[in-house]
């Protein structure tokens, strides 16, 4: 039974239940047994693979969760806990496999609904990467578009309780053009139109 949760300071705060928030790590020893190069555990762990998919072995691809995958767009190696990238790499690994001319470049995106709250994010926007951030619509009503930007490049884009916008969303960050921010702003102004 939980009384207390009792933090780091010292405080003790009282609680019925504790929620442990404490991340998952890819199962990787199958990989490492084989000899396959892997990605620092600090550097967001998984198995190092090219753009292709490919791992240091030629012979053997990786996909999902556990791919550390260097990505073309974004001009890093990230590995993506998220279903698309489960859903889009394995075929993407098979097209690679199959001698096809492959470049895994899709933007990183997921969906999650919380109760009433519904939301898509695509995109890559660590922290310290980005200098502003844009809200298009009502935050208040909780229908909106949030935008992280650099140097007026939207970066990322996270709809709230709006739907069948990833398109333009997506094609914002691809294009990597600077755009207007108090255009981006205005949910009058189609997302199309700043492309
Ligand atoms: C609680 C939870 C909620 C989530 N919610 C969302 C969400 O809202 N939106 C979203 O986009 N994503 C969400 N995700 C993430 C999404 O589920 C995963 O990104 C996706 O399932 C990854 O698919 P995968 O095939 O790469 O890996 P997995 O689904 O983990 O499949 C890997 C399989 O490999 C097996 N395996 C591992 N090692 C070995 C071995 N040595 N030999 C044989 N088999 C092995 C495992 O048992 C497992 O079956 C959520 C994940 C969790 C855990």
């Amino acid at each position: 039974m939980v009384l207390a949760v009792r933090t780091d300071d010292g405080e003790e705060h009282p609680a019925h239940a504790v929620l442990a928030a404490i991340g998952a790590a890819p199962r990787t020893a199958l990989a490492e047994n084989s000899g396959l190069a892997l990605v620092d555990r600090a550097d967001g762990g998984g198995i190092a693979v090219d753009e292709s998919l490919r791992t240091s072995d030629p012979d053997i691809y990786a996909a999902g969760d556990v791919a550390a995958a260097h990505h073309p767009l974004l001009h890093t190696r990230l590995r993506v806990e998220h279903w698309a990238n489960a859903l889009n790499g394995g075929p993407a690994a098979a097209r690679a496999m199959l001698g096809q001319r492959v470049s895994y470049d899709r933007v990183p995106y997921f969906f999650s609904d919380q109760y009433d709250l519904g939301m898509e994010y695509s995109g890559w926007a660590p922290p310290g990467s980005y200098d502003q951030v844009v809200a298009r619509g009502d935050v208040g009503k909780r229908e909106f578009i949030a935008f992280w930007l650099k140097e007026g490049r939207v970066l990322a884009g996270m709809n709230v309780n709006v739907w069948d916008v990833t398109e333009p969303i997506q094609a914002l960050i691809r294009s990597r053009t600077a755009v207007d921010a108090e255009a981006l702003a205005d949910p009058s102004v189609p997302l199309e139109s700043l492309i």
